[in-house]
């Protein structure tokens, strides 16, 4: 049975309208050890033949016989398998992967053998054998036309295919070259079935058992001139490689691996600057991740108070005062741990700016704000000490802090937290940038900050003082609308403060000297009561008849930063002493603490039947309509711009990746045409753009611990938890598989001779 029969083949191409015809009514049977020479003018359909012969293209009419088995109903698919199993095609421009090593060029078709060392061997024998040793190493396109010619043999060598098609292979080489090449080619093909086209008969008359001339697409003439000489069999053991290749799974992962290695180094530059692409992508992930962030904060339910394990805030149902005695029965009714009469400092943030000095300087070289809370501890390892007295504080802040306020010991002695300088006595770092910032009390100290708080934040004050020094000099008379509390004045005097700025009242108060004053200070207190709904007002006056007061310029290198032009300096008990005064008289809640939260939700209850409406401190509120709105809209919004962003990434890499691949299609054609197999084909362009991703993916782990561990960068840096950095992994790793596989489609939807060089021609 003959190797290869043609029974009335037709081809004919249609491309704008006009119709060619290619071949037509081709009978012709081929066989092996034969050595065919076609010849043919230009234009005659030589091409057309052998392409319809190896598959790489299409025929409309007539039948193609592959050791007598129709093949007109063959899919992509099976003429791919039809390729690999039977042939090599050797081209005019000859094909080779000119980023890959002639070894690599070599090597790509021994893929069936398993063994590595293996292949090396028989690749390297082969490289040999068509005398290219000297030039294993060098990369296709640093080869001349015969040393290409060369490396297309040993790689049709190599695949040990029954049937070797050469089209016009000397076509674009001198002549002298031509005749080795031809030799090459009749010397390691005698076992074979060969058919060489070309215009110069005279260069393969030696070598050719048949000689065949097409004319205007049909067989002109067809001679036989020598039998064919069969020397030894196609080689049985090749074969057998084959198919055993071709059933593991594992060996085509394997191939596609090595594959993907060997394109992603072979083209170092274009590999460089796809990693730089990758980079770019994954950091524009890594930012709308750390934006993700604030998207589901946005998106958390608004909570009443600051959540502390074990809290109950209650108040009366009756809206009245609650009392310290009533508290501090309800603690040992309830089995409550403790109380707290005056929470609200528990709650906020948005007052208590600290401010902090820098240690050799007079000006702030911080600000932040920071939730404030009592006698509580945390697991972290601290710097200093615990405040042990009310004018010492801890602060809790994250690790961006540590080369201001020190790594071992306390660089700043003193901060400033609502206008009032406190000792800084110990200091805690955290990594995590997305909480928020705490002060640390002594529950006196808590005491003293919410009065001042209070004062401050919620009370209309005003002092109105006037002076009279010994003798008769006139009153001076001025107002002050700043009060800044201090723990080191005297607690029966006021100091005016007055900075160096306010000339005209400067010049008549001498510094340093003691004057008689009437000072009245005014306060009008209103809070909103989130529990009961009740906003209330109360109203204080203290008059400072007898006291002293001293102009003073203060010393303290942090005061000047919190001077306005006037303000009174008053003493820490003058302040609580107003403050509880006013408290006591206005502050209708309190907080209850007990082991957890769960102690805390069985005492709800108790409370309510006592008269109480209390709440744990989880408890959501129902935000108003405006900001119910404005919360939604914030969340579009960050939902919006999460979208876009992504969008925007899957768009981007899509672009890297068609123009990665696209640069590999010409390659990718040989490779199919050599018949490799597309999947291995497939899973090396995968394993290619997946390599890509390795560097950014190393740069997003450095970036990662250096958010851990370097105070600098987590100041800069969104702290990113675990499950995010998933997602920017997971993600990469998606977009760039979906996108190289739409890219892979597109690449192996036209047929073999198409994506070829020239092949439109
Ligand atoms: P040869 O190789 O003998 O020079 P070809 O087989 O390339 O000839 O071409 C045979 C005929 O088919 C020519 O008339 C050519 O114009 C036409 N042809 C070949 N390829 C195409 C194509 N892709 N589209 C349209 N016409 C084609
Ligand atoms: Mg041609």
């Amino acid at each position: 049975m003959a190797q290869l029969t043609l029974k009335d083949i037709g081809k004919i191409y249609v491309s704008d309208g006009n119709v060619a015809v290619g071949i037509r009514g081709v009978n012709l049977s081929f066989d092996r050890g034969e050595f065919v020479a076609i010849t043919g003018k230009s234009g005659s359909g030589k091409s057309t033949l052998l392409n319809v012969i190896s598959g790489m293209d299409s025929y409309e009419e007539g039948e193609l016989y592959i050791e007598g088995q129709p093949t007109s109903h063959y899919l992509e698919s099976d003429l791919e398998e039809y390729r690999e199993k039977y042939i090599s095609f050797i081209f005019q421009d000859y094909n080779i992967i000119e980023s890959f090593t002639v070894l690599q060029n070599v090597e790509l078709a021994l893929m069936h053998i398993e063994d590595k060392n293996e292949r090396r061997k028989r690749a390297v024998e082969l490289i040999d054998r068509v005398g290219l040793s000297s030039h294993m190493k060098h990369k296709g396109s640093k080869l001349s036309g015969g040393q290409k010619q060369r490396t297309v043999i040993a790689r049709s060598l190599a695949k040990d295919s029954p049937i070797i098609l050469a089209d016009e292979p000397t076509g674009n080489l001198d002549s002298a070259t031509s005749k080795e090449i031809l030799k090459l080619l009749y010397e390691v093909s005698h076992d074979k079935l060969v058919i060489v086209v070309t215009h110069n008969f005279e260069q393969v008359e030696e070598y050719a058992t048949r000689h065949i001339r097409i004319f205007d697409g049909a067989v002109e003439f067809d001679h036989t001139l020598k039998a064919p000489e069969i020397i030894s069999g196609y080689s049985e053991d090749t074969r057998k490689d084959k198919e055993n290749s071709k059933k593991t799974k594992k060996s085509w992962v394997k191939n596609g691996l090595a594959l993907g290695r060997a394109i992603f180094t072979a083209k170092p530059k274009l590999s460089l600057f796809l990693c730089l692409l990758m980079l770019i992508g994954t950091m524009g992930i890594f930012f709308v991740a750390a934006l993700s962030g604030e998207a589901t904060a946005e998106l958390n339910p608004s909570y009443m108070f600051n959540h502390i394990d074990g809290r109950v805030v209650l108040t009366k149902q009756s809206g009245e005062i609650i009392t310290d005695d009533e508290l501090a029965k309800l603690v040992t009714d309830l089995g409550a741990e403790s109380f707290l009469h005056y929470d609200q400092l528990l709650d906020e943030s948005m007052n208590q700016q600290v401010i902090i000095p820098s240690a050799d300087s007079e000006y702030a070289d911080a600000f932040l704000m920071a939730h404030s809370t009592y006698g509580k501890s945390y697991g972290d390892k601290v710097i200093g000490r615990y405040p042990e007295s009310k004018d010492e504080v801890l602060l809790y802040l994250p690790i961006s802090y540590q080369p201001e306020l020190g790594k071992e010991s306390l660089k700043v002695s003193n901060i400033i937290i609502g206008r009032t300088v406190y000792k800084l006595v110990g200091v805690k770092y955290y990594y995590d940038n997305n909480i928020d910032p705490e002060c640390l009390f002594t529950d006196e100290g808590f005491r003293f900050a919410t009065a001042v708080h209070f004062l401050v934040g919620y009370s209309d004050m005003r002092f109105k003082i006037s002076l009279k020094s010994e003798g008769d000099e006139p009153e001076k008379i001025f107002n002050a609308h700043t009060m800044i509390p201090s723990f080191d004045m005297p607690a029966d005097k006021i100091y005016v403060g007055l900075t160096s700025y306010n000339m005209s009242v400067n010049n008549n108060i001498a510094s340093g000297t003691e004057y008689t004053a009437e000072a009245s200070f005014v306060a009008n207190y209103y809070r909103y009561n989130y529990i009961n709904g009740i906003t209330r007002y109360y109203s204080f006056e203290r008059d400072f008849k007898n006291d002293e007061i001293t102009n003073v310029l203060p010393e303290f290198n942090g005061y000047e930063l919190l001077l306005p032009s006037e303000a009174i300096i008053i003493s820490d008990e003058i302040i609580c002493e107003i403050a509880e005064n006013v408290l006591k008289n206005s502050y209708v809640q309190a907080s209850i603490f007990f082991k957890d939260d769960n102690a805390a939700k069985k005492a709800v209850s108790a409370l309510q039947d006592r008269g109480y409406i209390a709440v744990v401190s989880d408890t959501t509120y129902e935000v108003g309509s405006d900001d119910a709105m404005s919360s939604l809209l914030g969340c579009v919004l960050m939902i919006a711009a999460f979208i876009a962003a992504v969008v925007f990434l899957a768009f981007f890499i899509t672009l890297c990746s068609s123009r990665a691949l696209e640069a590999f299609r010409e390659d990718i054609a040989i490779m199919r045409s050599m018949g490799i197999q597309v999947k291995v084909i497939r899973i090396g362009m995968y394993v290619r753009m997946l390599l890509s991703l390795i560097p950014a993916f190393i740069i997003v782990a450095i970036t990662a611990i250096l958010i851990f561990t370097s105070p600098k960068f987590n100041e800069y840096f969104t702290y990113l938890y675990a499950w995010q950095y998933a997602v920017i992994i997971i993600g990469m790793v998606a977009l760039t598989l979906k996108t190289t596989h739409n890219q892979i489609r597109r690449l192996f939807g036209k047929s073999v001779k198409k994506s070829l060089r020239g092949g439109d021609v």
